[in-house]
């Protein structure tokens, strides 16, 4: 028998943050929708993974607080099933507004179910805003400051919460689905590209559970594996005016990117990157998509060198070089994203990217044993890094924490922050030698004396 896995329940005011969180935690991997009979929105579960310790997620979701009445008890008559269920609680507040007296009557309610409880202040959005987590503390619960939206505190935070769950790794099958987002700027050929990969497919077109209504998606079936494009609708969707397509293309690619795996991010080549589109790979980075870039309508960039006095003697080959050089240098923060030139009008090298968004696919879900990467560090040269060796950690090991995106934990001597330099680095090195290609990936840093003690503590 399958044991059941450990049930984390997020709760708290609306407007808080709930819905960014779980989807930091689970992006697009959500299971069960359950439409109950008295509740108002549906429950949505999905499942997470951190340090090697799988765990389920449920958004209690949409919970109207009585604040006339100053107890939030609808709240608590929906969310009741999923609290009792529940192996530990998450409560987000909102660090803006400080400790409200919802917040506290939450916490007074939460207290009665006996199950681990911890405040996340979110929208904590840099270190600068730290100190207004501390206004929580008078709530008698541990206390984590966080910004879901940014992904920051995330990992101090579930290290807490998953400290007594058993270690067993989510498991991930090479037939599920790869969850893709195609997004750009309006006119660079999203909706061409899309008709492209999809049209020779079979195809099933269906709206996921417990998104919005008006999102449906697409999926195929190709060469015995499945891919989701993510709000095919959506893709095709044109606005009226060129300010109102431009904003809608950022809102879209936010939305989109919230339930990708991967993001192809369309750029026109006969153009070149402007800077909405390095703004849209932005929001790809910070969602923790993998990603590839699309330099669409290369057709068209060949026709135009052709033309130009100063490029019409360089090959094609050439020319793509000179091409990659300038995409490089626009988008240097995605610097993990292969680049590809091709063209969906004519199809040209479109299956070269079904090649390749497999090959990316494989390396987010890839896993590293320890033993492995710890044979492999002891094997690198950590001084060719070009960190102050002064900077430089005392490394004791590195493991894999989990999977989508590869997030690793650095176990170092001493409490200290990573270099810059030496992240990018071990990154770097790490991504060439397991092939994480196109997949950003995480290092956290953990000093010894702490995961000693939750050991400890685990018994
Ligand atoms: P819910 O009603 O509790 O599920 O809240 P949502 O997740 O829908 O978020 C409510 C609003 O807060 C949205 O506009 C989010 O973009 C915003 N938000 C969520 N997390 C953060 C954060 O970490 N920082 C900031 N500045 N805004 C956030
Ligand atoms: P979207 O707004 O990003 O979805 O862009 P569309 O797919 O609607 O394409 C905008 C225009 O660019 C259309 O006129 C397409 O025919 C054209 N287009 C798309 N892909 C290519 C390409 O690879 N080469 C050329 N020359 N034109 C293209």
């Amino acid at each position: 028998m399958k044991a059941r896995l450990p049930l984390v329940a997020i709760v708290g005011r609306p407007n808080v943050g709930k819905s960014t969180l779980f989807n930091r935690l689970v992006g697009h991997r959500r299971s069960i929708v359950t439409d109950e009979p008295g509740i108002t929105r549906d429950r949505i579960y999905g499942s997470a993974e951190w340090l090697g310790r799988a765990f389920e997620v449920v958004d209690t979701g949409g919970l109207v607080p009585e604040e006339k009445a100053g107890i939030p008890g609808e709240i608590f008559r929906q969310a009741q099933l999923a609290l009792g269920e529940a192996d530990a609680i998450i409560l987000v507040a909102d660090s803006r507004t400080g400790p409200t007296p919802t917040d506290a009557e939450l916490v007074r309610q939460l207290r009665v179910f006996g199950k681990p409880l911890f405040v996340a202040a979110n929208k904590v959005d840099s270190a600068r805003l730290t100190g207004a987590a501390s206004a929580f503390f008078e709530l008698g619960e541990p206390v984590f400051p966080i910004s879901a939206e940014h992904g920051l505190g995330i990992d101090d935070l579930l290290d807490e919460v998953t400290r007594e769950f058993p270690e067993r790794p989510a498991a991930v099958s090479a037939s599920q689905a790869v969850h893709i987002a195609i997004i750009g700027r309006p006119n660079v050929g999203k909706s061409t590209l899309l008709n492209r990969l999809v049209g020779a497919e079979r195809s099933i077109v269906a709206s996921e559970p417990g998104t919005t209504r008006d999102a449906v998606d697409t999926e195929i079936e190709r060469e015995g594996r499945s891919y989701v494009f993510v709000d095919t609708a959506g893709i095709r969707r044109k606005a009226r005016t060129k300010l109102a397509a431009e904003k809608l293309s950022v809102v879209m690619a936010r939305r989109h990117l919230e339930r990708a795996d991967l993001a192809l991010l369309v750029a026109d080549a006969s153009l070149g990157v402007t800077a909405q589109d390095a703004s849209i790979a932005g929001y790809a980075a910070e969602a923790g998509c993998s990603m590839i870039v699309v330099m669409n309508k290369w057709d068209l960039a060949l026709e135009r060198a052709r033309a130009d006095e100063k490029t019409k003697t360089l090959s094609p080959a050439e020319l793509q070089n000179e091409y990659e050089k300038l995409v490089r240098a626009r988008l240097g923060f995605v610097h993990y994203a292969p680049i590809v030139f091709l063209s969906a009008l004519t199809g040209e090298k479109v299956t070269e990217l079904f090649q390749l968004i497999d090959r990316v696919a494989g390396a987010r879900r890839r896993r590293v044993p320890t033993a492995e990467l710890n044979r492999w560090l002891s094997e690198i040269d950590l001084s060719r890094s070009s960190a102050p060796a002064a900077q430089m950690p005392e490394i004791l090991y590195l493991t894999q924490a989990s999977t989508e995106p590869p997030t690793f934990v650095l176990f170092t001597r001493e409490a200290r922050r990573l270099h810059f330099s030496f992240e990018r680095f071990l990154q770097n090195r790490l991504r060439e030698a397991f092939d994480f290609t196109g997949t950003p990936i995480r290092i956290v840093v953990r000093t010894r004396r702490r995961a000693a003690a939750g050991r400890a503590r685990r018994g």
